[in-house]
């Protein structure tokens, strides 16, 4: 049995949903897996021509890159949340503290929701009107919460979104606050998943990460196209990624890899690294063991944004990782609250767990020996700090508190003197 021919028309550039695993293709309609070896299905494109000029033409935003997208043309005129464009940060002072010749920080908490999941839901918003859905759906992390529940706000839409009920007051009250209906689940992130592919096969919901999840994952390229652009049409050494369902990773690679094919950076090997929290570590403990099969885990830790126990695209993160030569490492709980403190006192970003997490585990890479410190590094910061306060609650407090009295301060007082 061979799939259907695509017979919908191409959306821009797009012309069908390909299998990964067999290639079978497939209409670009709200699916997500391969009705023949059950392989997740990614968006294909017929080849495109683009030019730095024409990108450079566009919008500050995701939107200049709509060529390479799902979406049709003028995309970047309607309504919509425009995110992307976010600062490339060089981190001077971060490098000198970590005995590192060049890093750069992706700073995606400066996106509309203050995560990079704007991106992700703009390209699968855009599809979901396509498609004519008018109910937006997600199971979430919380950024993805967020960015559904603002979005489908902007659009005029209905957003259902699914969340554990576990998590920090920052990434409910963030999504509440849009309106739209916000389910929280007394599970982890695998059951709200579960819970959501069912209820996505009994109703015409787009979920944007469950039947919408091709054109979803898409949107995470624009970070890659952004850091090549944004070095001067070039390509760093290095990139460290957060690893949560292994989308991000594997997109901002193959981003990278479209840029040279289209001739607009030039060839150049670079080498792709991973960041989990130690308490849900399954695809860095995948890649410790040498292993290709990724053994789901029971998440625990304070970077619940990356607390997918069983990620759906974990064992082509490790192949990205390991066709690079890169790594993927994990880092406790503590690590990561040092590794937001690191960033903040040294660049003045204040990053939510998730870039904890990525901060703290490229300094586990360079003292283990992983990563060249001479090498140019991206690290990605996904999210923003004000959403994970609790994180930091306990050690970032006052220095002192005093009556407002002269003397008082003089006898608290330990910072240099006049
Ligand atoms: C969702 C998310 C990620 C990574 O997600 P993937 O599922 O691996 O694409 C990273 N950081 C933050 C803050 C997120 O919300
Ligand atoms: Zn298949």
């Amino acid at each position: 049995m061979t799939a259907p021919a695509p017979t919908t028309p191409s959306i821009g550039a797009a012309y069908a949903l390909k299998c990964r695993e067999c290639g079978a293709e497939y209409e670009l309609d709200a699916s997500y897996a391969c009705l023949e070896c059950f392989g997740p299905l990614e968006v294909a494109y017929e080849t495109t021509m683009v030019t730095r000029e024409q990108i450079q033409a566009g919008p500050p935003s995701m939107w200049r890159y709509e060529a390479l997208l799902p979406v049709t043309s003028g995309a970047g005129a309607r309504p919509g949340l425009h995110p992307g464009f976010t600062q490339l940060v060089r981190a001077d002072n971060l490098a000198a503290a970590l005995g590192a010749r060049a890093v750069w920080v992706k700073d995606d908490s400066g996106n509309p929701t203050h995560s990079f999941k704007d991106r992700v839901v703009a390209v699968a918003l855009e599809n979901a009107r396509r498609l004519g859905y008018e109910t937006i759906a997600c199971a979430s992390t919380g950024n993805l919460a967020n960015a559904v529940a603002a979005a489908a706000a902007r659009a005029g839409l209905a957003s259902v979104v699914f969340v554990p009920s576990n998590l920090e007051a920052g990434k409910i009250i963030t999504t509440a606050v849009y309106g739209g209906t916000l389910v929280a689940i007394d599970g982890n992130y695998d059951d709200v998943n579960r819970l959501c592919s069912e209820i996505a096969a009994n109703r015409n919901w787009g979920f944007v990460n469950v039947n919408l999840r091709p054109y979803y994952a898409e949107g995470s390229k624009t970070v890659g196209f952004e850091i090549a652009e944004q070095l001067g049409w070039r390509l760093p050494d290095a990139f460290v990624s957060p690893v949560a369902s292994g989308s991000l990773l594997t997109k901002v690679d193959k981003a990278f890899r479209e840029f040279t094919r289209l001739g607009l950076v030039d060839e150049k090997p670079y080498q792709v690294f991973g960041a989990q929290a130690t308490g849900c570590s399954p695809v860095s403990t995948a890649f410790r063991d040498g292993l290709d099969i990724i053994r789901p885990v029971k998440p625990d830790t304070i970077a619940k944004s990356l607390a997918i126990g069983n990620p759906a695209d974990g064992p082509y993160a490790l192949d990205a990782v390991r066709r690079t030569g890169g790594a993927i490492a994990d880092v406790t709980d503590a690590e990561v609250v040092e590794g937001i403190e690191l960033l903040a006192r040294t660049e003045g970003i204040f990053a939510e767990t998730a870039g904890g997490v990525v901060v703290a585990t490229y300094r586990k890479l360079l003292a283990e020996g992983l990563i060249d410190p001479g090498a140019e590094v991206v690290l990605l910061n996904t999210g923003d700090g004000l959403k994970t306060l609790d994180a930091v609650a306990s050690t970032s407090k006052p220095t002192f508190t005093i009556s407002p009295s002269y003397d008082d301060f003089e006898a608290h007082y330990t910072g240099e003197s006049s």
